[in-house]
């Protein structure tokens, strides 16, 4: 079974081979914590989620990096006082640092609600501005960049002249993009419109600041992700994420950077995950077309004529491809709600189903799962998994009307597979079980048994309080925020 992902980079699907074999460095682009995610953005992360979970899931050991930026994220026309943490601190009468709490915990609120697993390593920019001075400190000993009026900048035209290639990622051409830029920010501090800020001089009104070698400042976005991922990944890791509209300039910096600093591109494969929109427009906060993934989920909105579970929602999403651009309606979601209530039937169905060695089946388990496996491995492409899974659900209620038989053993192989592709990769939750308020009132008593058997070190009870959940089928899982349970 060969892993084809397709690379940004080279515009094609290639045969995945990681640097270390076995192993995958992923790093993506994490949230800009100002204001509450949209259901955009949830979507950008829930592709790389399900990636994620991919991976693991054919045996590969991730290490997955995801960061915060908390600092630094000008607005597009890279006007400092536009500072997105400035603006919102002044909005909200809070210090910069309050607003990136509320708004983180927020986040991993929100990614919890869709199931979402945590990164392994979940950096933040404020925790990496001596990282992102050196790099910075680098990159003008090596020419890549000059200081000027306290804001230091990248050098593109430099960058080129050494034969590198800025542009490569977002096939861009150089000469063009001089032609077309506006140099709105930092007017004759820089040498080149294309130039970006490395480092920013704070003006008196900018709070976030930190003392550098040019004065006080703050730090560029782009350099953020490069010193994150250099950090936890090394100079070269495989695999970089994102939204498609971070293609550029964001990933374009970040490659260049990674370049000019240790002359070495930084990543082998470059991940785009197509856009969320709604009425067939982008979602997106400055436009207005937005939806929060708590106005989806309770309802309170006026565009879905109903509420909708997040797991519906992670179901929806995943049948499109990540690549595709997805257009979420409420015909969407009643459609998705309608295949999911049938596939988790399936699931209960075939529990109770009794097998037979006699007779032959009609379905071929072997063939199915190779498809299954097809599918994912050919650049994780989840709405044709999902259609394969569709044809086991057909052959599942057959099974369940005696119109079909199956062995004990492909009945076995077909119930473990199921399952791991329907909740382990795919990541969806069983909703009826999970809103059964008594028994989740009954869990909540065993985990906190649990943690007071832990605290008193008593650790065989509660590792008996577990396997025994385990056993029957209930799973716990220790996180930042507590435990939680899992019904498989
Ligand atoms: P931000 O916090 O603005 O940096 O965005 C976080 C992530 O959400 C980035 O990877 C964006 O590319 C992604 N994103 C923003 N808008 C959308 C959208 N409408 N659909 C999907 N992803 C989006
Ligand atoms: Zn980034």
């Amino acid at each position: 079974m060969q892993l084809k992902i397709y690379n940004s980079l080279t515009a094609e699907k290639e045969i995945f081979k990681p640097i270390l074999e076995g192993n995958v460095g992923m790093y993506v682009c994490g949230p800009t914590v100002y204001s509450n995610v949209h259901l955009g953005n949830v979507r950008t992360f829930l592709s790389f989620d399900f990636i994620y979970r991919s991976l693991m899931h054919l045996g590969y050991k991730v290490r997955y990096v995801r960061n915060i930026t908390d600092a630094g994220h000008l607005t597009d026309d890279g006007n400092v006082e536009n500072d997105r943490f400035v603006k919102q601190t002044r909005l909200e009468k809070l210090e910069p640092m309050e607003i990136v709490q509320k708004y983180t915990v927020d986040f991993h609120k929100v990614l919890d609600m869709f199931n979402l697993l945590p990164p392994n390593i979940e950096p933040t920019a404020t925790g990496h501005i001596v990282e992102q001075i050196e790099l910075t400190q680098k990159l003008i000993e090596k020419g890549f960049a000059y200081e000027s009026n306290g804001s230091v900048y990248f050098d593109v035209l430099e960058y080129n002249r050494r034969g590198l290639n800025y542009g490569e990622l977002s096939k861009r051409n150089i000469e063009e993009l001089f032609a077309n830029t506006r140099d709105l920010d930092g007017q004759g501090e820089k040498k080149n419109p294309q130039d970006f800020a490395l480092w920013k001089k704070a003006s008196p009104a900018h709070i976030m600041r930190w003392n550098s070698p040019w004065g006080e400042g703050f730090p560029g976005w782009h350099l953020e992700c490069t010193a994150m991922s250099t950090k936890y990944l090394g100079e070269k890791f495989d695999i970089h994420g994102g939204g498609m509209d971070l293609k550029f300039p964001h990933h374009e910096c970040e490659i260049a950077q990674g370049k000019a600093c240790n002359d070495i591109a930084p990543v082998n494969y470059w991940m785009h995950a197509n856009m969320l929109t709604m009425n067939s427009q982008r979602m997106s906060k400055s436009t207005g077309n937005y939806i929060l993934p708590m106005q989806l989920v309770t309802g309170e909105n006026d565009f879905f004529e109903k509420p909708f579970h997040p797991t519906i929602v992670r179901f929806c999403f995943l049948q499109a491809h990540y690549r595709s651009v997805l257009d979420i309606s409420n015909d969407a979601m009643i459609a998705s709600e309608k295949g999911f209530i049938r596939l988790m039937e399936a699931v209960k169905v075939l529990n109770a189903v009794t097998p037979n060695d006699e007779k032959q089946s009609g379905f071929n388990f072997e063939e199915w799962k190779t498809k299954c496996y097809d599918a994912l491995t050919d650049d994780f492409n989840s709405p044709i998994l999902i259609a394969h899974l569709f044809e086991a659900v057909k052959f599942i209620f057959a099974l369940n009307d005696d119109k079909e038989t199956i062995s004990a053993k492909d009945l076995e192989d077909l119930k473990t597979t199921l399952r791991a592709f329907i909740f382990d990769v795919l990541g969806l939750q069983a909703v009826e079980e999970n809103n059964n308020e008594k028994l989740d009132q009954t869990l909540q008593v065993l985990i906190e048994l649990r943690n007071q058997a832990r605290k008193s070190k008593n650790f065989d009870l509660s590792d008996q309080i577990r396997d025994k959940l385990l056993a029957e089928g209930i799973e716990l899982k220790d996180g930042r925020d507590g435990t939680s349970y899992v019904l498989n």
